[in-house]
């Protein structure tokens, strides 16, 4: 049989199926095959083992099994399809009515007066009378049928167009059946014995069979720990088998010496100590320049964590062995900040540093561009425009990109990858991710935590405010401000419309402009020129205004640390993670710091309610990950749909930390010990990983 895999036969050859009933499958459910059928799984079990009396049922009952016989039928209505079926159905302790307004014929065809019968369905009850629309019925004792004697009751998703076919959720169930009868000798073991039994998983075959037909629920678990496990797994193993094709290739110079710049930085001219937590990721990051293999180093930090001072060492290390460094922000006011603060730090060591946005002049672009190529500019900050541009290096050997999230996938990184050899990469994100999503999306990524804040930072309070409050919360800012602080009054996006975004801020400036009569107020918003936005933003750093308005374009890492109070309007209309960014501006010096969450409208969805709720108790960006992740499902997280993740059809990344990290463990272990995958025991999973690979055709050219 060798090359022949039943699972790739046609659906359309499974008995009951059919040509028909394939292309319906085909374009209802994308099932095409019987492998495509066999990793269809149920959408919902219900427990039918407990058969109940007509006399029993409660208006409490969600779904109920009889067991009786119909005694009579009666056609009420105008007929030619358009009235229904009654029936009277009587068990020994009482008697009911079945209902059906469709497959009338059907029924009557199929169903005889005084024939035992199994019914199953939702009952109503009105006064003493029971009814059941639509019941399922089996017939009992019809044999071969075993279908229809089954204690758990899988429930597959269906769709009109299969209803018409005869694939309802009974029809899909049998096909199912007859599937797993035909395919029992063809589901061989995948995962190494030793796996297995190290983490206590059931069987392939017997997963297969009881996450479509459980024999209890028990066995639905241990079923759907082993699928879990299964899928996560094979996806870990194919990053680490990218992974390992791909270093070779990635080649990178080495950076093996701490020089200079460096040294003399350090000693000299640091402007603070540095965390722990700095300093053992700026460890990390040097152990991989060292390596002639390209880095990609993912580092995370919440908010305010410094991780702009470890990008600058890690340039100062770069420039230390003849290179050149890039860093890409993803707003015009962040790459302006940096420039200002690399500028600031490069001063004394004779750095040159550039900034490149769209609003570089053409002249001045022109100037910048050969200054770079020649060498002559040692580091180069700028929005995307460092990509979209035809800018060249000398010699680049770090691109650091800021705020990953903001750029989507981590793919745009290999934009710089056009040179004889490739750039080392860091990556920094504020966004922490949360660790489960990190294992697996950047599963090819390493990962440095920045977890600790600089010393001296008191924790933001937070709180929860009505439009009823407003006059308060205005009397608190001012009262701040006579202290000498200055705040942030931010308003929402409206995605449908960057006029009515526009209209909101503009509002809100003069609204707050005719309160706060002695106040400078500043603006910025999406709509102004990038000098102007810088004009205003440089104004605020240096007190002239004391109230910033601004619309979401502040979100990003702009450092004001005298600023203490963040008012968030329709607060309930931004996302967790944007409002936990934007609390991030503030609390960046040692005095108390106030985030205030306005909720405009009337009545807050619970999604939001709980966001206000999760940020009003933690200020740990994990955490409020975490929740952000279970809020929006992972597919909706930091652009990962583009990024080349499958979705898994029963982890839950949010939930299913145990097996994620199981997996990850897993996967390490067998690619560290038989990277080759030559021991006999992983031939199987090696022939099930290459398929793998081939299905989700991310891997080119290695099966
Ligand atoms: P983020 O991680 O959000 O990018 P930044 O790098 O902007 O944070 O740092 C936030 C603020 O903390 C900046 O004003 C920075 O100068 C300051 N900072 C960074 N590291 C330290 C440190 N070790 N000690 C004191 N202040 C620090
Ligand atoms: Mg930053």
């Amino acid at each position: 049989m060798s090359g022949f895999n039943i699972w790739n036969t046609e659906i359309t050859y499974l008995k009951k199926v059919g040509p028909m009933r394939a292309q319906a499958l085909a374009e209802e459910c994308g099932i095409r095959t019987y492998g495509d059928l066999l990793n269809y799984f149920p959408r919902k079990y219900i427990d039918k083992s407990n058969v109940v009396r007509v006399r029993d049922i409660r208006a409490d009952m969600a779904y109920v099994t009889l067991v009786g016989r119909i005694t009579h039928f009666e056609y009420v209505g105008p007929g030619h399809g358009k009235g229904r079926l009654s029936a009277e159905f009587t068990d020994d302790s009482g008697t009911m009515e079945l209902l059906w307004f469709k497959g009338i014929r059907w029924i009557r065809e199929s169903v005889k007066e005084g024939q035992e019968i199994i019914i199953f369905g939702q009952p109503k009850i009105f006064g003493r009378k029971v009814q059941i629309v639509h019941p399922e019925i089996d017939a009992k004792g019809e044999s071969g049928d075993t279908v229809n004697s089954l204690k758990i009751i899988p429930y597959y998703s269906s769709t009109e167009k299969l209803k018409a076919k005869g694939l309802d959720a009974k029809g899909m169930r049998q096909i199912v059946y007859h599937l797993l009868e035909v395919g029992a000798q063809d589901m061989r073991e995948v995962l190494p014995s030793s796996l297995m039994s190290q983490y206590g998983l059931i069987s392939r075959k017997e997963a297969l069979h009881n996450i479509h037909f459980p024999a209890s629920f028990d066995l639905l678990t241990a079923a759907t720990n082993r699928l879990k496990f299964e899928e996560l797994f094979f996806f870990q193993m194919m990053v680490a088998k990218r992974r390992e094709i791909d270093q070779p290739k990635r080649r990178s110079a080495p950076f093996e010496v701490v020089g200079a710049y460096f040294n003399r930085f350090y000693a000299e001219f640091l402007p603070f100590e540095l965390t722990e937590a700095q300093k053992r990721v700026i460890k990390e990051v040097r152990r991989d320049l060292a390596r002639p293999i390209q880095m990609n180093r993912l580092v995370q930090g919440d908010v305010g964590s410094g991780k702009t001072m470890v990008a600058f060492m890690a340039m100062l290390i770069a420039l230390d062995n003849g290179f050149q460094c890039a860093l890409m922000a993803p707003t015009e006011i962040l790459a302006e900040q940096h420039f200002r603060n690399f500028q600031q730090y490069a001063a004394q060591l004779g750095i040159k540093v550039a900034l490149l946005t769209g609003s570089v002049k053409k002249s001045d672009r022109k100037q910048l561009l050969f200054e770079l190529e020649e060498g002559i500019i040692d580091i180069l900050v700028g929005t995307h425009a460092l990509i979209e541009d035809p800018v060249r290096f000398k010699n680049l050997g770090l691109s650091i990109i800021d705020e990953q999230h903001k750029f989507g996938v981590i793919q745009r990184m290999r934009l710089w990858q056009k040179g004889r050899v490739f750039p080392h990469n860091m990556l920094m994100t504020a966004t922490p991710i949360p660790r489960t999503l990190a294992m697996t999306l950047y599963g090819d990524v390493d990962v440095s935590v920045i977890d600790e804040l600089p010393p001296g930072r008191t924790p933001v309070k937070t709180a929860v405010r009505a439009e009823a409050q407003r006059k308060e919360v205005f009397g608190f800012i001012q009262r701040e401000i006579d202290q000498g602080r200055q705040a942030y009054i931010v308003y929402p996006l409206v995605e449908e419309s960057e006029k009515l975004d526009y209209l909101a801020v503009t509002e809100g400036y003069e609204a707050v402009q005719r309160y706060f009569k002695n106040v400078q107020v500043g603006i910025v918003h999406g709509r102004m020129k990038p000098e102007d936005k810088e004009f205003e933003m440089q104004r605020f750093k240096r007190n002239e205004t004391q109230i910033m308005v601004a619309t979401t374009v502040i979100e990003v890492g702009v450092d004001v640390p005298n600023a203490t109070i963040m008012v968030i309007e329709n607060s309930e209309k931004f996302g967790l993670s944007q409002l936990h960014q934007l609390r991030g501006r503030v609390g960046r010096g040692a005095k108390q710091s106030y985030c205030i969450l306005m909720v405009g409208g009337k009545n807050p969805s619970e999604d939001a309610k709980t966001r206000l709720r999760a940020m009003a108790e933690t200020t740990d960006g994990f955490k409020i990950a975490e929740i952000d992740l279970k809020l929006r499902g992972p597919g909706d997280f930091t652009g990962t749909r583009q990024s080349g993740m499958p979705e898994f059809k029963l982890a839950n990344l949010a939930e299913d930390v145990h097996w994620v990290v199981a997996a990850r463990e897993a996967a390490t272990k067998i690619m560290e010990t038989d990277p080759g995958l030559e021991r006999v025991e992983h031939q199987a999973m090696k022939a099930h990983l290459m398929e793998y690979i081939k299905a989700q055709n991310l891997l080119v050219g290695v099966a």
